[in-house]
């Protein structure tokens, strides 16, 4: 036999372990549904790999999960015969935590103030396979990778460390065995051993898992005949008035890996010549590595309901990276490959239109759910601005759907749509000010004209809304116009006719004053003249109307430009 090794966990590992250990999740039946979804994952990834591995050596005649409960001994075991691991991506996958953003998350959740805190987060975050020490004190985890005759067994308490060992026979894939913990075992909430509520369990989480999940019935050995629990049916071949909003809820969860329910789920559905269906959904929180490089982005590829990948990017533009779901094409080749995949013709059509039913679906959103609209753009405003910058085609469809501080309600953030129609009469532009923070622009003696004349203005704080005011040129036909750049015109006509002469002659009475300020200044400034926007303070810095903001020249000077 071979040495049993002993492992550390990664530090962060071992501090999400801490927190599932002490279970400040309330919800403990979720373990299985992480545990099923993994199978499945792993069903799915064997399927894959065999069709574009004709030598791959193992077995797909019958690929399933079985769930067994062992009442005497107190435990559970959900076993895959899928694609399994090697000792190394035990190692890598079991043992550490790769996810982006992990230490953020720890951070937060360090300073969470009570548990409802820590749950909201971890619901957030979502722990997957380590969700198993919610309800035993040990896991066993044997497993043999696909193709290979090497066979590994992965043991832990969840405290520090593990052990992991080479065997032999073990069979294809994976069986994960968690041995309960023996304080919940008078509890019948938590009697994981009854069939019953296993059964329960995996109806209400893991239904429409497309593989079967078998288990044992009540017989003894041989009449103990096998059944299967779940539907197995993909929900987004169902039609949508029979499938039920939880359904669609526990999907997203299994998807995306996210343990809160979506904001939004929306369907799509192309017939004819070219088939396809999507079942994509708005998260309801924004993901901790929203704003991070090295995250993943995009939805599932299903080829005729043969899961082909995860975050298939040609799906989905960049600014729309939170989207999740499913995409299910009839008629690509089994095997694409995401470099053929980016320029297929009709993945480019299927994309083009499901960012229009994104953006559809948040406008109607808008005045449908005020609320809910608020929340999508509270958590993911800022990326779909990017897109202002590089979706040209859909630049007017993201306005109409953005929405932004302005002076008119302190509390509240407008839309293009609302400001124009509260524009004054003879406002001629969508006056805005970009700066670090609402105090500072609200301070800034560029508001004071605008102030006194009552014409409202966008407060723009996002370093993004640096960029694209630059790029849009309007909206409705309306400009964009900074407040602190250039010449800004805000006499009518009259006025101005009346207060010309008068300010020839300021002009006159100052000049030399003028030009002794512009010698003073010598180069820091390219120019000082009189200005008819201030009202109390009696100077202020502009920018030419091409020249860089001050945020803008502060970001590239940080970049070293
Ligand atoms: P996630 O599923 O979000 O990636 P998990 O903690 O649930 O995170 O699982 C971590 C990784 O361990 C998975 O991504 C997968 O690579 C591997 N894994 C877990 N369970 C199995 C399994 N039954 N078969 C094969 N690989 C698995
Ligand atoms: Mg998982």
């Amino acid at each position: 036999t071979t040495p049993i090794e002993t492992l550390e966990f990664q530090s962060e590992a071992r501090q999400l372990l801490q927190l599932m250990i002490h279970s400040i999740y309330s919800n403990k039946d979720t373990f299985l549904r992480e545990l099923v979804s993994n199978a499945s994952d792993a069903l799915d990834k064997l399927r894959l790999e065999s069709y574009r591995d004709k030598d791959l050596d193992a077995d797909t005649s019958d690929l399933h999960v079985t769930i067994e409960t062992d009442p005497a001994e107190r435990t559970l075991t959900v076993r895959d015969n899928g694609i399994g691991m090697t000792r190394d991506e035990v190692i890598a996958l079991i043992g550490t935590i790769a996810k982006s953003g992990t230490a953020d998350f720890l951070t937060k959740l360090k300073e969470a103030k009570d548990a409802a805190a820590s749950q909201d987060l971890i619901g957030q975050f979502g722990v997957g396979f380590y969700a198993s020490f919610m309800v035993a004190d040990k896991v066993t985890l044997v497993t043999r990778r696909a193709g290979t005759t090497e066979g590994v067994r992965w043991e832990s308490t969840g405290e520090g460390t593990y052990t992991i060992q080479e065997i032999e026979d073990a069979p294809q894939g994976t069986a994960v065995t968690l041995h309960l913990k023996p304080e919940d075992a008078e509890d019948h909430l938590y009697d994981y051993t009854s069939p019953a509520k296993i059964r329960e369990i995996v109806k209400k989480y893991s239904d429409f898992i497309t593989w079967p999940i078998r288990m044992t019935g009540e017989g003894e050995g041989e009449d103990a005949k096998a059944e299967t629990v779940n539907s197995m049916k993909a929900l987004w071949a169902r039609s949508s008035s029979e499938v039920t909003e939880d359904e669609y809820h526990e999907f997203y969860k299994h998807v995306s890996h996210d343990w809160q329910d979506p904001l939004e789920t929306i369907r799509l559905q192309a017939e004819g010549t070219f088939e396809y269906q999507a079942l994509l959904f708005l998260p309801s929180r924004a993901p901790m590595d929203l704003f991070m490089r090295e995250r993943k982005r995009g939805v599932q590829l299903y080829v005729k309901r043969v899961f082909i990948m995860d975050d298939c990017e040609s799906l989905v533009p960049e600014y729309l990276r939170f989207v999740k779901g499913v995409v299910d094409a009839q008629d690509l080749s089994l095997n694409v490959s995401r470099e053929i995949l980016q320029q297929d013709r009709q993945i480019q059509l299927i994309r083009r239109r499901l960012v229009k039913k994104v953006l559809s679906t948040v406008k109607t959103m808008m005045t449908a759910d005020a609320e809910k609209y608020a929340t999508f753009w509270q958590e993911f405003g800022r990326a779909v601005k990017e897109g202002l910058l590089d979706d040209f085609e859909n630049r007017e469809a993201i306005l109409e759907i953005s929405s932004f501080a302005s002076t008119q309600d302190a509390e509240k953030p407008t839309s293009l749509r609302a400001y124009v129609e509260r524009m004054k009469d003879g406002q001629q532009h969508i006056y805005y000010m970009t700066g670090e923070s609402r105090s500072a622009i609200e301070n800034s003696p560029h508001m004071e004209a605008f102030r006194a004349k009552g014409y409202e203005v966008l407060v723009l704080t996002d370093p993004i809304d640096e960029m694209w005011v630059d790029a849009v040129p309007g909206f409705d036909g309306k400009q964009f116009q900074s407040i602190a750049k250039g010449q800004v015109d805000l006499e009518s006509d009259e006025d101005k006719k009346a207060t010309e002469v008068a300010r020839e002659q300021q002009k006159k009475d100052f000049e030399s004053l003028l030009t002794w300020m512009a010698t003073a200044l010598g180069d820091t400034v390219k120019e000082v003249r009189l200005s008819s926007r201030l009202t109390t303070s009696p100077a202020c810095i502009v920018g030419d109307t091409h020249d860089l903001t001050p945020t803008l020249e502060k970001m590239y000077r940080a970049m070293g430009q």
